[in-house]
């Protein structure tokens, strides 16, 4: 088997490296829970 490394395989959170539910919106690449955290540091709120 072929060795994957970019592409489609799995997308790993850049802060903890968790693979499940990262979310590369804005090509931040993080799992819903560091994404959280960074958007509350980048200044993302629901409310305007
Ligand atoms: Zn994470």
């Amino acid at each position: 088997m072929a060795v994957r490394k970019l592409g489609k395989g799995k997308i790993k959170c850049r802060q903890c490296g968790r693979t499940g539910g990262v979310i590369r919106k804005y090509g931040l690449y993080y799992c819903r829970q560091c994404f959280r955290e960074v958007a509350k540091n980048l200044g993302f709120k629901k409310d305007s």
